[in-house]
């Protein structure tokens, strides 16, 4: 069993968290591949260190950024006691936009490996660009090299490879990518994806208000709610594990014995389940499974609309996806409505309520 474990921005903000991925990896021993962002936001820190380093790329002659950053990284290395000298490291060689970008996730995973004893392997190694700037593997990559690393562990920066030689960026959150490719390159049986939310939520943060996160999802769900609702793991990082075994996990560092949501290349099955509702414009837009047989779903909806006087006409009704149009300005509320119809609210939720 080989899993891979991507953590995000507010998994790495300070001393911490790092303290909370290193028990989450400890406490299991097949997170043998650890991909890093660079450390995010977190309620003692608003600002991500990619965009000071941003900052710092648009006038090198910024000082603040420089302090900003070094002490970031002091406030990490310091109290868990990693040695590792930020200010040395600091002393750029090379100076262009992409390298200074991607130094937020070399450092962070550099302290990560000295942390977690494992070995660091630059995202170089494995990543390369098309033309189109789409980040591929490198075609010549002997994973051979790499299986006596791999006993231990190995951590890998996000967000970055290498393109005629010298290091590119991706877009923001291309971590999650360089995660999905090198499960595809080792073939993990599993992508955990750790941020600070329980998983994919079923309708956007507006609604959320104690509903569950969705439990699982194929593809071709994922598809059908990046489109609504920009959710914390889209369709693009997806892409390299298409048709391969692995099967992703969004988790929440913080919460991380949830099981949070799973996705899955494919799912056989013939049950109905109504997996989001989004509002779309003057429009509700649900999708799912199996939307249509027994029509039940439909019925719901229409009984529970009408029961409030919200009228709407039928603009798409399809298995995978309904899409009313709501007359008088009244999506909101027919959102709110029909997420009730459908989704379980937490436990813990009604208790504190
Ligand atoms: N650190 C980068 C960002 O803030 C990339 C990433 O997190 O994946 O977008």
């Amino acid at each position: 069993m080989l899993k891979i474990c991507k953590f995000g921005g507010s998994s790495l903000a300070d001393d911490s968290t790092f303290k909370l991925v290193k028990k989450i990896v400890a406490s299991d021993k097949s997170r043998k591949i650890i991909v890093v962002s660079a450390p995010g936001k977190n309620r003692l820190y608003n600002v991500k260190v990619t965009d000071l380093l941003i900052r710092l790329a648009k006038n090198r002659n910024d000082n603040i950024a420089v302090e900003m950053i070094i002490d970031r990284f002091n406030a990490i290395i310091r109290p868990l006691g990693v040695d590792f000298n930020i200010n040395k490291e600091l002393l750029f060689d090379k100076d262009y936009a992409d390298f200074l970008i991607s130094r937020g996730e070399y450092f962070c995973a550099k302290v990560m490996a000295k942390y977690l004893g494992y070995s660091f392997f630059d995202a170089t190694n494995f990543i390369t660009f098309l033309k189109d700037d789409v980040p591929i593997l490198k075609d010549d990559i002997d994973k051979n090299c790499f299986k006596k690393y791999l006993k231990k562990g190995i951590v890998v920066p996000g967000f970055y490879g290498e393109a005629s030689g010298k290091i590119k960026i991706m877009e923001r959150g291309g971590s999650d990518l360089t995660a999905s490719l090198l499960a595809k390159l080792f073939s993990a049986n599993v992508y955990e994806n750790f941020s600070d939310v329980d998983g994919i939520f079923p309708c956007p943060s507006a609604f959320t208000d104690g509903y569950l996160p969705i439990k699982k999802l194929d593809r071709f769900d994922l598809e059908n709610l990046d489109v609504l609702n920009p959710t914390v793991f889209n369709i693009s990082a997806y892409k390299p594990i298409i048709g391969t075994k692995t099967v992703v996990k969004i988790k929440n560092t913080f919460n991380a014995k949830l099981k949070g949501t799973l996705i899955k290349d494919t799912i056989n099955t013939k049950k109905t389940v109504v997996l989001s509702v989004a509002p779309y414009q003057n429009t509700v837009v649900i999708t799912g499974r199996n939307l249509l047989k027994k029509a039940t779903v439909f019925k719901k909806i229409k009984t529970v609309l009408l029961a409030e006087n919200i009228n709407f006409d039928i603009s798409l009704l399809a298995e995978r996806r309904i899409r009313l149009s709501i007359k008088n300005d009244r999506v909101f509320l027919a959102v709110k409505l029909i997420c009730g119809l459908f989704f379980k609210k937490s436990r813990d939720y009604r208790s504190f309520k």
